[in-house]
């Protein structure tokens, strides 16, 4: 590309509200430009970054067995009337109707769509797993869009979901795409931190965020000092209470309670009724009972809690819901695992206080006696919890914690069920009967990162790109001007092109003084210099964008050396 027919308009002075470096340099290099709030073009500078990372991107999907797909942008209200997430999303979702006033939102996630692409085609388990994904702009209304593509209203992502048999098969996917993950990150010239991350409300079990660390990162990251414990801050919150409710639920009364499946079986192993278990598996928040939850096999999905209710049936679809009637829900009654069963808790909070109150985080063993105020104190309320802090102790080994920011470039998560039981996308196993898909989504924040890189790899003159990112490989800078130079630099100019060597000219009618700062600012690996004087003795000069090393080549041969 001939820079004197480039679309790259650069600016010389610094942008007025761009207060990051990847925001400055990126506006300064002519790689965005701003239409309305966090809302950007990606300039051909600019693009062809982005489209380096996608097809990263898209190869390591790809050899993990990944298809790529397109999903409409345009959704309709009805599926995510169906996820119960219309509500949910609030004003981060951009909505508008039709001519015949039905409803519609942009895109911001597509977890329903693909809930509802596969739910009429997969009817039988022969057809699973799947994992399929797309690279397409997402649109969020973001409460403070700022810092250019790193917080954007409209964004790039890359978002794969995995359709599995079951929860075996999700953890193999979730195995892969952690792995592409990883890879992704590499090649990209990331350096980046996994964490644990909270699974919210999105309902599911493990979570996994990567993380580019950097001051103007927006997210707190907690790492232990000593060991490889590492979580975002809201995960750490809910580990650190879980590991000090434990500590208290230790003094507690244990009792073995293998292979209980009815409330009956539970009661008498207990030597309790169930007006007695209610008081000590149950306990009341802001007035509002709270219950015990119950998930385990089929058996177990009906929990009967005399004194209150008649009988509580949950299903997953129903357990956020649930909670919100009857407060906070805590407890389970049954043989519940916590780390196998409990994938359909769509709250932590569940999980953190049913290990507090019940012990239920061990398979068959029960606490009884427990009193909330005396054993379980602070957990009432888990949003008037504190955020752990530096120096709070890790809740693995109990060393002290940091605190550092992070970018999340990346997102993994195993959703579970809540989409496909709710949307009924389900299939039949081999004995006839209808299960449930099993769901994972995958996120990678495409034009974030292109933004995250430039946090990590800029110094006080510009940009310096990782070379598997940079939007050229080779800058020639035509200096002086002489025919013989403007020649020479045009010819090797076309040797390297010839070569594949992606190359920029700088053939503009620009003073020298420009020309470097220019180069300096946008950042090729590779600066050649070709001036009267060094042509004159045969040479053409390199320099470094990185190390700023310089040296002297021939002329002769030059295009073979630099590819
Ligand atoms: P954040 O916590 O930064 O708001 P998120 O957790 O809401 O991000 P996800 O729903 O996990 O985002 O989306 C997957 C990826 O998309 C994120 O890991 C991030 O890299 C990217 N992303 C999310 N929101 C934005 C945004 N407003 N602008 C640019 N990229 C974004
Ligand atoms: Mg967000
Ligand atoms: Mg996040
Ligand atoms: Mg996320």
């Amino acid at each position: 590309m001939k820079l004197s027919e480039y679309y790259l308009p650069t600016l010389k002075e610094e942008p007025a509200d761009a207060h990051i470096p990847s925001h400055r340099l990126m506006l300064r290099s002519g790689m965005i430009r701003k239409l309305s709030a966090g809302v950007y073009s990606y300039l051909p500078l600019g693009y062809r970054v982005i489209k380096k990372i996608q097809s990263i991107v898209r190869e390591e999907m790809d050899r993990k067995g990944c298809q790529e797909l397109l999903m409409p942008a345009m959704q309709t209200s009805e599926i995510w009337k169906e996820s119960e997430r219309w509500e949910d999303f609030g004003p981060l979702m951009i909505r508008f109707e039709d001519r015949q006033e039905r409803e519609y939102c942009l895109g911001p996630t597509h977890e329903e769509v693909v809930a509802d692409l596969i739910r009429d085609e997969i009817k039988s388990y022969k057809k699973l797993p799947y994992n399929l994904y797309q690279i397409q702009t997402k649109v969020r209304d973001e409460i403070r869009p700022r810092f250019g593509l790193m917080r954007a209203r409209e964004f790039i992502m890359k978002d794969a979901y995995s359709l599995d048999l079951d929860f075996e098969g999700l953890d193999e996917s979730y195995q892969d795409m952690y792995e592409a993950y990883s890879r992704v990150f590499e090649r990209c010239g990331l350096d980046t931190r996994v964490v644990e991350a909270d699974t919210g409300a999105m309902g599911g079990k493990d979570s996994h965020e990567f993380m580019v660390l950097a001051d103007s990162g927006e997210d707190d990251l907690a790492f232990c000092t000593e060991c490889e414990y590492a979580a975002n801050v809201e995960r750490a919150t809910a580990d650190f209470e879980l590991e000090e409710s434990a500590e208290k639920a230790e003094s507690l009364e244990k009792v073995h309670t293998p292979g209980a499946t009815t409330i009956e079986e539970l009661e008498s192993m207990l030597e309790v009724d169930s007006s007695q278990m209610v008081k000590t598996m149950a306990y009341f928040a802001d007035e509002k009972p709270v219950v015990a939850l119950v998930r385990g096999d089929d058996q177990l999905n009906e929990v009967k809690l005399r004194n209150y209710f008649e009988a509580v049936t949950l299903r997953p679809a129903e357990a956020e819901e649930f909670s919100e009637h009857f407060g906070s829900v805590a407890g389970f009654i049954g043989p519940v695992d916590l780390k196998d069963d409990v994938e359909i808790v769509a709250d932590r909070r569940i999980q953190n206080m049913s290990s507090a109150v019940t012990g239920a985080n061990e398979r068959d063993y029960h606490l009884i006696n427990v009193e909330i105020d005396r054993d379980v104190e602070g957990l009432r309320e888990y949003t008037d919890l504190r955020e752990v802090k530096e120096g709070d102790s890790c809740p693995k080994c109990g060393a002290s914690l940091e605190i550092k920011a992070g970018i999340e470039v990346g997102h993994i998560f195993k959703l579970g069920t809540k989409y496909s039981e709710s949307m009924g996308a389900t299939y039949l196993d081999e004995n006839g009967s209808e299960k449930p898909i099993v769901m994972g989504s995958y996120g990678i924040g495409i034009s974030r990162l292109a933004a995250a890189a430039i946090e990590q790899n800029h110094d006080d003159k510009g940009i310096v790109w990782p070379k598997p990112l940079a939007p050229f490989q080779v800058e020639i800078l035509a200096l002086g001007n002489s025919d013989e130079v403007e020649e020479e630099a045009k010819k090797l100019y076309q040797e390297l092109q010839a070569e594949g060597v992606e190359t920029l000219l700088d053939d503009r009618d620009e003073r020298a003084g420009v020309k470097f700062n220019d180069a300096e600012l946008i950042g090729i690996p590779l600066q050649v210099i070709v001036g009267s004087r060094s042509l004159s003795e045969g040479k053409v000069e390199v320099e470094f964008r990185e190390s700023g090393e310089q040296c002297n080549i021939d002329r002769d041969g030059a295009a073979e050396r630099l590819t």
